[in-house]
């Protein structure tokens, strides 16, 4: 079974919580073969956009990128740190170290090629979400939320059995649990409805992920970091498989 976990922003928004993932990691490392995706800690992102745009209106979008870009960095390299003080063999890896191939739409770039013999199967790989990197070496990224794009495209490229994509809800709800209380979770849920609930501004999976999915045919289970032993909603073709 070859599963990648991906975990957004608030799932490693400080070091308690990176240490939480790591932990889940490892449990899951010892009945799968397992590859990482990760988003930047928090509101790294925002708080890096915040800053061109005390430079500029209109940062040029290059530049904005290489910046962007970093949030990711920090946090593959914090995580590969905890999996190993906890005995784990991990090794963080950016778009540029593994190329993810994108073409030049800076700022909202797409995948076109992921050199998968640069990932590693003797230790677990944590790799950048969101990054990628053209022909010509510029960094590029996939749009805000691009990680959940970026782990669908590594499970594709590894032929993974499941994307997991760790979240801070514990699956799809009917509508919003923030705002609607009596919304239910989903066991599972079509590709196409996920993508129409996505479409509609459903914030859990970012629209591009779901379509990657379904061209690919990779089973997505929409998970709770906080509540990891609940196996969250199945996004897929059909309930069987
Ligand atoms: N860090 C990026 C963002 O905040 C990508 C992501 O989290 O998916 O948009
Ligand atoms: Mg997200």
């Amino acid at each position: 079974m070859k599963i990648v976990m991906k975990f957004g922003g608030t799932s490693v928004a400080d070091i308690e919580k990176i240490k939480n993932v790591a932990n889940i990691i490892a449990k899951q490392s010892k009945t799968a073969d397992v590859a990482v995706v990760v988003s930047a800690m928090g509101k790294t992102t925002n708080a890096l956009t915040a800053l061109a745009h005390q430079i500029t209106d209109k940062p040029n979008l290059r530049e904005l990128d290489a910046l962007l870009s970093t949030g990711e960095n920090t946090s593959v390299a914090l995580l590969a740190l905890a999996l190993n003080s906890i005995g784990v063999p991990a090794k963080s890896f950016n778009a540029m170290q593994l190329g993810i191939i994108t073409n030049d739409n800076f700022g909202d770039a797409e995948i076109m090629h992921i050199n998968t013999w640069g990932i590693p199967y003797e230790v677990i790989p944590v790799i950048t979400g969101f990054q990628g990197i053209t022909e010509h070496g510029d960094i590029t990224t996939l749009g805000r939320e691009g990680s959940d794009t970026s782990a669908v495209a590594i499970a594709a490229a590894l032929c993974a059995d499941y994307c997991d994509i760790y979240t801070d809800v514990d699956g799809v709800y009917t509508a919003d649990p923030n705002v609607v209380k009596d919304a239910k979770k989903l066991d599972f849920i079509s590709y196409d409805d996920m993508l129409k609930m996505a479409n509609n501004g459903a914030k859990v999976l970012h629209p591009h992920s779901v379509s990657t999915a379904q061209k690919y045919n990779i089973p997505i289970r929409v998970r709770g970091t906080f509540t990891p032993n609940d196996l969250g909603t199945l996004v897929a073709a059909s309930k069987q498989r």
